[in-house]
């Protein structure tokens, strides 16, 4: 037991490279040697994980075969497609090295960044988030979108990175421990690591056009991003202080009602007007507050789900397999 725990830690890589992967077969080999060979260069210990999320390219095939026959490859198969932030963080669960660094499967992230992101690491920041330079994305369905939610992000979380949506980051490995992750969580883990009081910088980092595949995303992420942004926002305040989120939109909605109703008593009876045939009137009195019920209600849904989740220690995403070849040490 203790030769073993011994024989562990003098193992314990100096970074394990988290790479979620759903069909990117084709990208594959050149990303596995694209990491090997820049971090041996750079004579930096890793391990690198690929978390195949639900390919059905044969990308997982590819991955056992790998993780059988090298020693610096995990191979963890989800059961199923679960998403990016799930894979991540199953992960960041087989992660065993100092510092975890997290990059995209299809070649879009430059692995030649990792020596660079560590070295920052190194000066004492427990997070570094990759910001892309030149990013090589569609102008109006991706770069514009993602302008607008890392300008929000930035205003609502107080965290002034520029590129929340960039996979490249690295962290230190306690940082990632014990994150709970759902929906579209993981571009967000620097505002949650700032919640935590981590120190948090970043470095401009290269960016290429996809060579292989396609893209997994479309504008509709954009939608659930944002829907995550507001469960964070809130959350920030609702779980201490429920009475300032609710109480405040209430109070909003009733001084408009108030409003409307002085202005309508003005109309009747100061004015003499019929107020009865106003429909639009009482459409817009309804849309209020219906929107403002329901949107009260997703958040409070949204917030048992997380208690539920967390309550229940129900993990967001499910093993299948996991291969290594623990008895070739590199
Ligand atoms: N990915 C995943 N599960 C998914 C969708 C994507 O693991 O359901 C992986 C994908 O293989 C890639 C990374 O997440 O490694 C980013 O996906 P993609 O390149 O499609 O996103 P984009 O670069 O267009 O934002
Ligand atoms: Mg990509």
């Amino acid at each position: 037991m203790s030769e073993e725990n011994q024989a562990i830690s003098a193992n314990v890589p100096a970074v394990s490279v988290v790479v979620p992967v759903r069909d990117e077969v084709e990208s594959l080999p050149h990303l596995l040697e694209a990491i090997a060979s820049t971090l041996s260069n750079s004579q930096i210990s890793y391990e690198i994980i690929c978390v195949d999320d639900g390919s059905t390219d044969g990308s997982a095939e590819f991955l056992k075969a790998q993780a059988q026959s090298r020693s610096d490859l995990k191979a963890v198969i989800l059961r199923r497609n679960y998403g990016q932030t799930a894979a991540m963080s199953a992960g960041f669960n087989y992660a065993v090295g100092k510092a975890v660094v997290t990059l995209d499967a299809d070649l879009q992230n430059d692995p030649a960044d990792i020596p660079m992101l560590l070295a920052k690491l190194d000066e004492g920041y427990d997070l570094v988030s990759g910001w892309r330079q030149k990013r090589q994305d569609g102008a109006v369905n991706r770069l514009l979108p993602s302008k607008i939610a890392n300008w929000l992000i930035r205003r609502t979380t107080s965290v002034y990175i520029h590129d929340y949506g960039c996979s490249l980051k690295a962290y230190r490995s306690e940082l990632v421990a014990d994150m709970h992750l759902y929906g579209e969580l993981h571009r967000f883990l620097p505002a949650l690591a700032y919640i935590e009081g981590a120190r948090i910088t970043e470095m401009p980092v290269r960016h290429h056009a996809r060579r292989f595949g396609r893209s997994k995303y479309g504008i509709s992420r954009t939608f659930r991003v944002l829907m995550d942004l507001l469960t964070i926002l809130f959350m920030k305040k609702f779980l201490t202080r429920p009475m300032h989120v609710f109480g405040l939109l209430g109070l909003i909605s009733m001084a408009l009602g108030v409003g409307i109703g002085i202005y309508l008593t003005f109309v009747k009876f100061a004015l003499g007007e019929m107020i009865g045939n106003r429909p639009l009137l009482i459409l817009a009195v309804l849309l209020l507050v219906t929107g403002v019920q329901l949107f009260c209600f997703g958040l409070l849904a949204e917030l048992l789900m997380r208690t539920y989740h967390e309550s229940q220690g129900r993990p967001i995403y499910r093993v299948r397999e996991v291969v290594e070849n623990k008895n070739n040490p590199t």
